[in-house]
């Protein structure tokens, strides 16, 4: 088993809710509500879940990029809360970031050789000879040629784009990258391609990786954990063959309905989990999810289920609800 590389304990990351006149704090948003799970070295954990389910602000928690509420986040043996300026701005050189966007997320006004390198200088690693060389060197790697360095971002496709963002995230030698939806914003035809770089850069650099997506079939191949998350909290986790195998949660097995199936033959794909996500001024009472569960019974509008692995199943397969319970 490898050692853990990401620990992270009961992590909640809220917002104010400001609202009335006078303008007053009304409610809190609570984006990240106490997720707690481990990525170990060379390991990618997928992090599934619909748009405001709180994925993205969790992937940013981890790097400090957001305030953290409570809890705890260890990276590398680091705890991310407790780092001052200076330690942070070091630690960062063994956490990164792929952004959705490969068209926001590239400053138009500087050539794809000064955004590789900037990370590079920012840090002062190397001489200016060995940073110009680190940037053919990272190029390379992501599939694109060298001679390409000095052109500006509005001349790519968004796949070389997002091959750009990525050499750049590469630049340090991350130990832990996280990648906030990389390929949503790009073809279908590219999405597989860029999935294909990342799941080779994590053989063959030992990167572990938070692939967040809003799609089960995106994380499938390249995840060896999954979790799904849900009004801010992780609500099943597994290996992720045990999961696509044997699905427990009904909002899992509602994504999974919607995810195309390759065989036309099969039939068509489901929809997508009907109703709206609770609003976070009025949350539900109970199971959060139980104003939109095909399979909800009394109970769920009362009691909230616990986290667990159910008697019976693997203690690696855990699930929030209370028909397991
Ligand atoms: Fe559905 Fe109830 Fe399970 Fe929640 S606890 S997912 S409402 S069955």
């Amino acid at each position: 088993m490898n050692e853990t590389l990401v620990q992270v304990r009961d992590l909640k990351t809220f917002y104010p809710i400001r609202g009335g006149f006078p303008r007053r704090v009304i409610g809190q948003l609570k984006a990240v509500n106490g997720v707690s799970f481990e990525i170990p070295t060379h390991h990618t954990f997928g992090l599934v879940g619909e748009s405001g389910c709180g994925k993205s602000t969790l992937g940013r928690s981890l790097l400090r990029m957001q305030p953290i509420t409570s809890g705890e986040v260890s990276i590398a043996g680091r705890d991310i809360r407790r780092l001052a300026a200076r330690e942070l701005k070091r630690a960062r050189r063994d956490m990164q970031i792929i952004f959705q966007d490969p068209y926001g997320s590239l400053d138009p006004r500087f050539t794809v050789r000064q955004i590789i390198r900037e990370p590079l200088d920012t840090h002062r690693i190397g001489d200016k000879h060995f940073r110009n060389d680190e940037v053919f060197r990272l190029l390379e790697v992501v599939g694109l040629r060298k001679g390409v360095a000095d052109r500006y971002p509005h001349e790519f496709s968004g796949g070389q784009r997002q091959r750009v963002g990525i050499a750049r995230a590469l630049a340090l030698k991350p130990k832990f990258i996280v990648a906030d939806e990389p390929v949503s914003a790009l073809d279908v035809s590219v999405q597989s391609q860029v999935l294909n770089l990342i799941s080779d850069l994590q053989k063959s650099y030992g990167i572990s990786f938070l692939f967040i997506s809003h799609d089960l079939a995106v994380v499938q191949h390249i995840s060896h954990e999954v979790g799904v998350m849900y009004f801010g909290k992780i609500v099943e986790q597994a290996p992720a063959e045990e999961l696509y195998a044997r699905p427990l949660h009904p909002y899992t097995r509602s994504l999974l309905s919607a995810v195309p199936k390759p065989d036309p033959g099969a039939g068509s794909a489901g929809t997508i989990v009907k109703g709206d996500v609770p609003s976070h001024l009025n949350p539900p009472k109970g199971c959060p999810f139980h104003p939109r569960c095909p399979v909800a019974k009394p109970e769920c509008a009362v009691r909230e289920p616990v986290f667990q692995a159910p008697a019976g199943e693997s203690p690696t397969h855990k699930v929030s609800c209370l028909l397991y319970e």
